[in-house]
């Protein structure tokens, strides 16, 4: 049996309605049609279930039926942090990735060593990624992919958070016990180029530990899954103690 798809809509007010590609995705793709069930998804961590009453040209209008609370969000602020990849493929596994494992906040940025340039329809591609793999995930909310020109604001966006782990290829050991981290955390990998001990000076500044993933150079995308899955199996949402 196949799962109730799964859409985004932009609010659900009275009469929600299915546009662009999602509409596209639904009468083309799927095939649906008037009827048909789906679940409704808003962003605002709510799942409506809603039948389609009428395929239109450009839109596809429904009528929620029963309202939910979804019940898939991690309890705990996770955000990352990553430099902007050259690979467009990279920025987009990483993206996918950390949705699956619950990070709810992401910010590409851009640092010393990466030449990696970013532009809008670059980020909206992230966007729809990040959306995409919510739907597949069960999420009811797609974290927003957000983008940082250099280090610094990408650093001062995360200020709030509790904990704050700086993921340094040249760090002798840990500062921080990944192991014990409890309450909300922000994490930060950097791109193909690396990190210069500047901008770990700067992390510092901001109140950022360095943190090393062992003695091997992981690749940025692997480093940032890597990091992101222990910080998750340390919150306790990865399973966890039987
Ligand atoms: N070009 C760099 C490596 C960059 S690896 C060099 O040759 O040294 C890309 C990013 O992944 C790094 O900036 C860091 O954030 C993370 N990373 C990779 N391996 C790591 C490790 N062993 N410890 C901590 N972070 C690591």
């Amino acid at each position: 049996m196949s799962a109730v798809k799964r859409f985004f809509v932009k609010s659900i007010g009275e009469e929600p309605c299915l546009e662009g590609e999602e509409f596209e995705h639904a009468k083309n793709v799927l095939r649906l049609s008037v009827g048909d069930e789906v679940i409704l998804l808003d962003n605002s961590g709510k799942e409506y279930s809603a039948v389609i009453v009428a395929v239109e040209k450009r839109r596809m209008r429904l009528n929620v039926l029963k309202e939910n609370e979804g019940d898939r969000e991690a309890a705990t602020e996770v955000a990352l942090l990553f430099g902007y990849l050259k690979n467009a493929d990279k920025n987009e596994f990483i993206v996918q990735k950390a949705v699956e494992l619950g990070v709810k906040k992401l910010i590409a940025f851009s640092s010393e060593f990466s030449s990696a340039y970013m532009n809008e329809n670059k980020l909206e591609r992230l966007n729809k990624v990040s959306r995409e793999a919510a739907k597949q995930c069960l999420r009811s909310v797609a974290p927003e992919v957000a983008y940082c020109g250099d280090l610094k604001s990408a650093l001062s966006a995360v200020k709030e958070y509790k904990n704050k782990l700086f993921a340094c290829e040249f760090a002798a050991e840990s500062e921080a016990d990944i192991s014990s981290l409890s309450g909300s955390t922000a994490l930060v990998v950097g791109s193909e180029g690396g990190f210069s001990r500047e901008e770990e000076a700067s992390a510092k500044e901001f109140g950022f530990a360095s943190v090393t993933l062992g003695k091997r150079i992981l690749r940025a995308e692997t480093a940032a899954v890597a990091l992101t899955a222990v910080t998750m199996f340390a919150l306790g949402e990865l399973g966890g103690k039987a």
